[in-house]
């Protein structure tokens, strides 16, 4: 970290800082410059104290950490793109994944049309939500462990894997008894709480990035998962809420790149809650594949309209084929050059 100190410190104040420098475990480096006195602190940052505490004595006027506060998810650890093994298909390094299905689960007949659909699609992960994150108290909150029930059958019906939603520390064993990946959704991105709970359930983890939450903040979250003992974590590229409202949620393109740029995790997107509106997902989903995403969930549903949530951005099942058969020539070339580091 660097300690900047205001202009014309007195020597004593300099030789104090230096000292609770050392007490915090670093080594101090002092450069003295006309007016100026900067201070290098020499140290691995995420194993000792931050200084940033610092900022608030008098003398110093800023505190500039150099070492990012992710360290396990970042690049400059581990090079190479990590995969992430789902039921028998996998995503990064040049394998696309690719998660489809209902936003909620609502009933049997209707998850089981939506799966068969996403099946004959070629996809072998679905999504499907039996604890819903609802904005308001009035709507339908999901299934819960009857919805986890239905998504069980599907597994074993039709061998697909299952992604589906933790909202809370509460459900954490019974979700993950039943979802081969366990989703964090956007509004708990940042419940480090939750994530610490959800990291030791021995499931994957698909981390959605928060809709207010920056590209260091959504990899500090990720680092809580992997510090926390799960290994194989999948970020997601919902949409960020921007002064915009023609679309749900603004897709953030330029994320994707800067997050795979600075971890080795995979990185997807979620085209249907970024557009909100069903005519948007598909080219939304190819600007995410160009962009380089090593994957996408998609929201599909027999019966868009009488959906029980997010019912204007589902794409009807059964033309969840043809959306397939339009996207695979590019994602095919796109996954191509997602290979390497
Ligand atoms: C969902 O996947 O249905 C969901 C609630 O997503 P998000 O957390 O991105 O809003
Ligand atoms: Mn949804």
């Amino acid at each position: 970290m660097i300690i900047v100190l205001k202009p014309e410190s007195a020597e004593s104040d300099i030789k104090m800082i230096e000292q609770k420098v050392i007490d915090f475990g670093y080594e101090p480096r002092i450069l003295c410059g006309e007016k100026r006195t900067v201070i290098a602190a020499i140290g691995d940052e995420t194993r000792n104290k931050s200084l940033e505490t610092l900022e608030a004595l008098p003398v110093v006027e800023q505190v500039l950490p150099i070492q990012k506060r992710y360290k396990l998810v970042s690049r400059e650890f581990h090079r190479a793109n990590s995969v992430v093994r789902v039921g028998s298909a996998d995503v990064g390094a040049g394998n696309f994944m690719t998660i489809a299905g209902p936003c909620s689960v609502e009933s049997r007949e209707q998850l089981r049309k939506a799966t068969e659909d996403v099946v004959a699609a070629g996809v072998s992960v679905i999504r499907g939500g039996a604890y819903k994150p609802r904005t308001s108290p009035y709507d339908f909150q999901g299934l819960g462990e009857e919805g986890l029930q239905l998504l069980q059958e599907m597994k074993e019906e039709f061998g697909v894997a299952v992604v589906t939603e933790v909202v809370g520390v509460p459900h954490v064993e019974t979700v993950a008894a039943v979802a081969d990946v366990l989703q964090i959704g956007a509004r708990n991105c940042q419940n480090y709480h939750l994530l610490e709970n959800v990291a030791g359930a021995g499931r994957p983890v698909l981390l959605k990035r928060g809709m207010s939450v920056r590209v260091s903040e959504w990899l500090s979250a990720a680092e809580y998962l992997v510090i926390n003992g799960c290994e194989n974590v999948i970020l997601c590229e919902r949409g960020i809420r921007t002064f915009e409202d023609s679309t749900r949620n603004t897709l953030d393109v330029s994320a994707v790149v800067v997050a795979k740029r600075e971890t080795h995790l995979p990185v997807i997107i979620d085209p249907s809650h970024a557009a909100g509106y069903v005519d948007l997902v598909v080219p939304l989903a190819k600007a995410g594949i160009a962009a380089g995403a090593d994957g996408m969930i998609i929201e599909t549903h027999p019966n868009p309209p009488e959906a029980l949530s997010d019912s204007t951005q589902q794409i009807p099942s059964r033309e969840f084929k043809d959306v397939m058969d339009q996207l695979r020539p590019l994602i095919d070339f796109c996954a191509a050059g997602n290979t390497n580091g």
